[in-house]
């Protein structure tokens, strides 16, 4: 029987999905609906079958996730799920691995939204409505922070009262645990090597950007913290600041923290530098000559060297360092900025091997570099296609 495993991720506005024959790893559907709530919603669709790919485009309101898991599962059909996987943002420190959904879940997700109050609200809501729909369907909750729960105390520990911890929670947790997975993975097969046998240095560099240090192959530590907005400079967040400008701000300007809270995550980071997000937009305004766009492509490449080497003094020895996401899998003149400077530490990037363009995954590194580079696309969703198929069929954890 075919295994068909769906993945949703249902966020505050949107909900993607795509659905799977895992027998062959094959998409036979993907697509999203977005603006749900707003008066002009559209919905994305691109559906394999006998007679070839149909792509469907809709503008459409669609007044809640109700509406729109309707629409979803209309064009689905009926697909005979074996399992469907959700991507949930935060487990909080109760999930190490995927879990097969039941009301205590349910429950642990709810009491971990005062953590992710965007993401995890949204999340649940997918679940629900697909429990409702599918009643007989196992589903499965693929957890962002999950991956770093291997993090030790000294990385995960803030230096604030034992107290901010033991009663609010107060720690990092890390994000973007299953892109860094994903990339990791690729990087030993590609190195023909165990996982376990390997450090790694992982970059995800998207609108959101992390990095990860993995040693024997496990998390051991991450720049984004208690919230995503810990770490590298991020297409609209700040990362890494001085917690006195909150309060200074408060004093000064009589911002309260929901603003400085708004403006740290949505007007900070590549577009509070330069007012955009978009490194390929950022890229031509510095070839125009723009100094203020150049400063912010310097600032993003110069806070990811300043963790790069934070994370080589971690692992001391590192095997492979992995660039993904839109910004890392496609923009050689980061990867070359990144690197530029870091040869004595090992990391040799080869300029040819780095300018071309191209969908695999590939290596950049040159023939003398000790420490292995390479590229690699990541894959959320087959990520969380292949946790949820393994969680159904081996158990969690
Ligand atoms: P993501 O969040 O992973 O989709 O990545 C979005 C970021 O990747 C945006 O800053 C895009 O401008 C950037 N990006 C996508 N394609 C390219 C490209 N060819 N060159 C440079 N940046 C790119």
């Amino acid at each position: 029987m075919q295994k068909s495993i769906l993945i949703l991720n249902s966020g505050s506005s949107s909900i993607k999905y795509k659905l799977y024959d895992m027998d062959g790893e094959f998409v036979l559907a993907s697509g999203l609906v977005e603006r749900i709530g707003e008066a002009a919603g559209k919905a994305y669709h691109r559906v394999s079958g006998e007679n070839g790919i149909r792509e469907i485009e809709l503008s459409q309101s669609f007044t809640d996730h109700r509406q729109a898991f309707d629409h979803i599962f209309g064009v689905l059909g009926n697909p005979g799920l074996s399992a469907i996987g959700h991507r949930v943002v935060h487990g909080g420190e109760q999930f190490h691995c995927p879990v097969l959904i039941d009301d205590e879940v349910i429950e642990a997700i709810r009491a971990n939204i005062p953590l992710a109050p965007l993401h995890n609200p949204s999340n649940l809501l997918g679940i629900e409505i697909a429990r409702e729909l599918y009643t007989d369907t196992p589903q499965v909750a693929v957890f962002d922070t999950a991956f770093h729960q291997t993090l030790p105390a000294v990385a995960w520990c803030y230096a604030v009262p034992r107290e901010w911890y033991e009663r609010h929670h107060v720690r990092r947790y890390g994000f973007h645990g299953t892109s860094h997975a994903y990339v990791a993975k690729v990087a030993a097969r590609l190195m023909g090597r165990p996982l376990e046998s390997l450090n790694l240095i992982t970059l995800h560099l998207g609108n959101g950007a992390s990095i990860t240090a993995l040693r024997e192959g496990r998390s051991v530590d991450t720049s984004m913290g208690m919230t995503p907005l810990e770490g590298l400079i991020m297409g609209t967040r700040s990362g890494d600041l001085d917690p006195s400008i909150v309060f200074y701000l408060e004093r000064t300007c009589g911002l309260g923290a929901e603003e400085v809270e708004r403006l740290l995550n949505h007007e900070s980071g590549l577009k509070g530098i330069c007012g955009s997000n978009d490194m390929r937009a950022i890229h031509k305004a510095s070839d125009a000559g723009d100094h203020i766009a150049q400063l912010a492509i310097d600032m993003f490449c110069y806070r990811i060297r300043k963790y790069i080497g934070a994370y080589l003094a971690v692992l001391g020895k590192v095997d492979a360092l992995v660039f993904t996401g839109g910004i890392g899998e496609n923009d050689p003149l980061v990867r070359e900025q990144v690197c530029k400077g870091l040869e004595g530490l090992g990391l040799v990037l080869d300029p040819g091997k780095n300018q071309r363009r191209c969908k695999e995954s590939t290596s950049l590194h040159g023939s003398h570099g000790p420490i292995a580079i390479y590229r690699i696309p990541t894959d959320e969703e087959l990520e969380i296609a292949r946790q949820t198929l393994t969680c159904i069929e081996d158990g969690c954890g």
